[in-house]
């Protein structure tokens, strides 16, 4: 018999578990929740953003470029190859750097000056062709930021930088091309977005598996066991099922991997043998 018998008649279910002093859920805290939320959903992307501003290590231009303000956009979850989906924005659009006066770009973690040689053959490759850039003022669109990244590819490439830099362009520009997928209406463009995503997927793939064992830990700032448990997913999403299995038993085997990577490791794994089987019938 709870302390709430008797309450039947007035229309109240019997509920044994009805606490008293509830733990910690006041309604003024809910009601905070509420407004926070109410709030949050008038945040749009523009209200994000600022101007940073950047000198280009090449030719000494000062430019600005529209940033994502620091803990402002909120993570909401992880696609299974770990791209990062926040609410109201996707700050992946803004992380390419490109200077509107001699073309050189960059991730920004890369945006640094490079060595007199790398300066020469861009000057030679890129500089020297370039059509001036005007970098849009307001939020970007996916061709816009898909465009600045392409450019980073490009000027990765031309100075011959790690072969993680350039991987690590060519999955945020698989995971640009997504989320152009995501908001895209139209079937026929959208089966071409999917086949240049699945290009820069193997492109990534290649880019990362080769690394591995070339460069040293953290990679694009992601530890051996993060970067591992990305090549597992990257070659499942490739069909390359075998090779999948091979980079995620790395993981769950690993003595050195917390339970977390571990069980993520676990799932991808099943979920490896789920597709496989489905090929198969
Ligand atoms: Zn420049």
């Amino acid at each position: 018999m709870g302390i709430f018998s008797g309450l039947e008649k007035f229309g109240f279910i019997q509920n044994e578990n009805i606490e008293i002093y509830d733990t910690g859920k006041s309604a003024d805290k809910q009601d905070q929740k509420e407004e926070q939320s109410h709030l949050d959903s008038n945040v749009e992307e523009k209200d994000l953003l600022f101007d940073k501003s950047h000198v280009c290590p090449l030719c000494d231009a000062s430019f600005t470029t529209r940033t994502v303000k620091t803990g402002k956009a909120k993570i909401i979850s992880h696609d299974s190859d770990l791209r990062p989906k926040y609410s109201h924005i996707d700050v992946l659009k803004y992380d390419a750097i490109v200077c509107p006066e001699c073309g050189f770009a960059a991730m920004s973690r890369y945006f640094k000056p490079v060595s007199p040689t790398q300066a020469k053959w861009i000057r030679e490759q890129i500089s020297s062709n370039f059509q001036s850039f005007s970098i849009p003022k307001d939020t970007y669109s996916y061709d816009d930021a898909i465009a600045m990244h392409k450019l980073a590819l490009m000027s990765t490439i031309v100075k011959h930088g790690k072969v993680s830099e350039r991987a690590y362009c060519c999955l945020k520009l698989a995971w640009l091309n997504r989320g152009k997928w995501e908001e895209c209406q139209d079937e026929d463009e959208k089966k071409q977005i999917k086949q240049e995503e699945l290009e820069l997927i193997e492109k990534a793939f290649e880019g990362f598996s080769d690394a591995f064992s070339k460069e040293g830990f953290p990679m694009c700032g992601m530890d051996e066991l993060t970067v591992t448990f990305l090549v597992a997913d990257l070659a499942r999403q490739l069909k390359k099922f075998d090779t999948a299995l091979q980079w995620s038993y790395k993981v769950i085997s690993s003595m050195n991997a917390n339970e977390r990577i571990k069980d993520k490791a676990r799932m991808l794994k099943d979920q490896i043998f789920e597709e496989q089987k489905q090929m198969g019938e």
